[in-house]
C-alpha cells in the first residue's frame, strides 16, 4: 500500500492551494457580505462568476468528473480527485467556482453516463461550460423519501408528450438565476414491481405549470442564490425525449448518480474539518485568557489532538473509498460509500463543535467560515439519505458477508458448544 500521491496529483494540488489562496480566501469576506444581503436575495455574487472565469482559464474546471466517464472526464481518478476535492472543501462556495458543485455535479454525470447525444447537446454541454445550473427533485414533502420508492410524483404519457403532475421540496438550487433545467423522479408505471416504477425526466425551468410555492429555509437562512425550494408541478408537459434512459429506469440512474457524489460530499466534510483544525490552532496560539493562550489549557489540546485523529481516519477511509470505486465502481464500493456517508458529516460537525467553542462568541458568528460549515455538516447528515439510512445498509452488508464467512467454514466465527 502506497500512501504517496503520485506527481501530477501533488502538481494539481499546488495550482489548486495557489489558486485557493491568491483568489478565493482574500474574497470570502466579500462573498458572506454579498449572499448575507437581503438586497441581494437570489442574485448570483459577482465575485462567483468573475472566478469561475479566471478557474476555467486556469484549467481547474470540472475535475469531479471520472476518467471512466471517456472525453467527457478531464481525466481524474476518483482517488485523484478526492485530495483535490478536500482543498475546494476548505470553502464549500469555490466548488462552484471550478465547476464542481452540487447538485450539478450529479446531473452531469447522469447526462454523461444516461443522456441521450439531443440531451447531451442540450444539457450536458451548457452545464459543463458552467453557462447553467440544474436541480434534481426528487423528495416530496407527503412521503418519507428516504425510501425513494415513495416518491409519488405521476409522469403520464399523453401523445408525443409526458404530463407531470405532483409535489417536490428541498429542490435544491432552484431558485439561482442560471438554473435551467430539472432532473425530475416520478412514477411512470404504477403497476411495474417497485424498483421499476420510477423514471427521470429533463423538466426546463421555465415550464408551464411548475411553481415554486416557496423557498425552505435551513437554520433560518435561504442559502441564497441556490436556495432549496418546494414545488407544485400542475400539467407540466415535456417531449417524449425528455426521459433519461428510459421508462422505468429511475433507480438505475439514481444508484449511478450517487457513487461519485457521495464519496466526494465526504470528502467535503474533511477539507471543512481541516480548515476548522487550522482556525482553531492559530486562534489557540494567539488568544489569552487568565494568565495563558487558549491552547496552553489541556481541555484545548486534547480537542485539537482528538480532531486530528478524527480527520486522519476520515481522510485515510475515503481514499480507500475511492480506490475502491475505481477499482470495482459505485455498485462494488457500496460498504465503502456508506462507510464514508456516515462519518464524513460526522467528523465536521465534531471539529466545527469544537471549533465553535474554542472561538467562543466569534465562533458562532459569521466572522468565521465555521458556523456556516457546522450547519452544512449538519444537514449533510439528512440530504442524500439520513445516517441511519447508510447505518442500516452497512449493517446488513456487514451480516451478511460474516454470515457467507461462517459457512464457508472461517474460524473465529463460533462459540464453545455451538
Ligand atoms: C439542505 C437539504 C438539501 C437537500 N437537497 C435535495 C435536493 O437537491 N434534491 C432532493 O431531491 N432532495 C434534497 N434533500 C432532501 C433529502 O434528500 C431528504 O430530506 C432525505 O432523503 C430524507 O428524506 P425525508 O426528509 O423525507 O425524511 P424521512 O424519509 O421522513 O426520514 C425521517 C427520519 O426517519 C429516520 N429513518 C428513515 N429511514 C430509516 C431507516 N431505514 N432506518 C432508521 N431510521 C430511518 C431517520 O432518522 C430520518 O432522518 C435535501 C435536504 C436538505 C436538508
Amino acid at each position: 500500500m502506497d500512501f504517496e500521491f503520485s506527481p501530477k496529483v501533488r502538481e494539481h494540488m499546488a495550482q489548486l492551494e495557489a489558486f485557493m489562496d491568491e483568489h478565493v480566501y482574500p474574497r470570502e469576506r466579500e462573498h458572506h457580505e454579498f449572499v448575507m444581503d437581503p438586497a441581494n436575495l437570489w442574485k448570483q455574487p459577482p465575485v462567483v462568476e468573475e472566478l469561475k472565469a479566471q478557474a476555467r482559464a486556469a484549467g481547474i474546471w470540472n475535475w469531479f468528473l471520472p476518467a471512466d466517464y471517456g472525453d467527457w472526464s478531464p481525466g481524474f481518478t476518483n482517488l485523484e480527485f478526492a485530495p483535490l476535492a478536500e482543498i475546494m472543501g476548505r470553502q464549500p462556495w469555490s466548488f462552484e467556482v471550478f465547476n464542481c458543485s452540487a447538485p450539478d455535479r450529479g446531473n452531469m454525470e447522469v447526462l454523461a453516463r444516461f443522456g441521450s447525444a439531443e440531451q447531451q447537446d442540450q444539457w450536458l454541454r451548457p452545464l459543463l461550460a458552467g453557462e447553467i445550473r440544474s436541480t434534481y427533485a426528487m423528495t416530496e414533502p407527503q412521503v418519507a423519501s428516504s425510501d425513494a420508492t415513495n416518491i409519488e410524483l405521476r409522469i403520464e404519457r399523453e401523445g408525443d408528450q409526458y404530463v407531470l403532475n405532483g409535489r417536490k421540496w428541498w429542490s435544491s438550487n432552484i431558485m439561482h438565476p442560471l438554473n435551467q433545467v430539472l432532473v425530475t423522479m416520478g412514477v411512470t408505471n404504477p403497476d411495474a414491481p417497485r424498483h421499476q416504477r420510477h423514471s427521470m425526466v429533463l423538466v426546463p425551468r421555465d415550464a408551464a405549470g411548475l411553481e415554486v410555492v416557496r423557498a425552505v429555509e435551513v437554520f433560518g437562512n435561504y442559502h441564497s442564490p441556490a436556495g432549496h425550494g418546494e414545488l407544485r408541478f400542475t400539467n407540466v408537459r415535456v417531449p417524449l425525449d425528455n426521459i433519461i434512459l428510459g421508462e422505468g429506469q429511475g433507480f438505475t440512474i439514481a444508484q449511478g448518480r450517487l457513487g461519485p457524489g457521495r464519496f466526494q460530499y465526504a470528502m467535503t466534510n474533511v477539507g471543512m474539518a481541516q480548515r476548522m483544525l487550522d482556525l482553531m490552532c492559530a486562534r489557540s496560539e494567539q488568544r489569552e485568557a487568565f494568565g495563558k493562550t487558549i491552547g496552553e489549557q489541556s481541555s484545548v489540546r486534547q480537542d485539537i489532538a482528538r480532531a486530528r485523529c478524527a480527520i486522519e481516519q476520515a481522510r485515510l477511509l475515503v481514499f480507500k473509498a475511492a480506490a475502491e470505486m475505481d477499482r470495482s465502481g459505485a455498485k462494488g464500493a457500496r460498504d465503502y460509500i456508506s462507510m464514508v456517508k456516515i462519518i464524513g458529516p460526522k467528523l465536521a460537525h465534531d471539529v466545527a463543535e469544537r471549533a465553535m467553542q474554542i472561538f467562543g462568541g466569534k465562533g458562532v458568528s459569521g466572522d468565521t467560515p465555521i458556523a456556516e460549515m457546522y450547519v452544512l455538516a449538519r444537514l449533510m447528515r439528512i440530504a442524500d439519505g439520513p445516517d441511519e439510512v447508510h447505518m442500516n445498509q452497512l449493517a446488513k452488508l456487514t451480516m451478511a458477508q460474516v454470515e457467507i464467512e461462517r459457512k464457508s467454514g472461517r474460524g473465529g466465527i463460533a462459540w464453545f458448544g455451538d
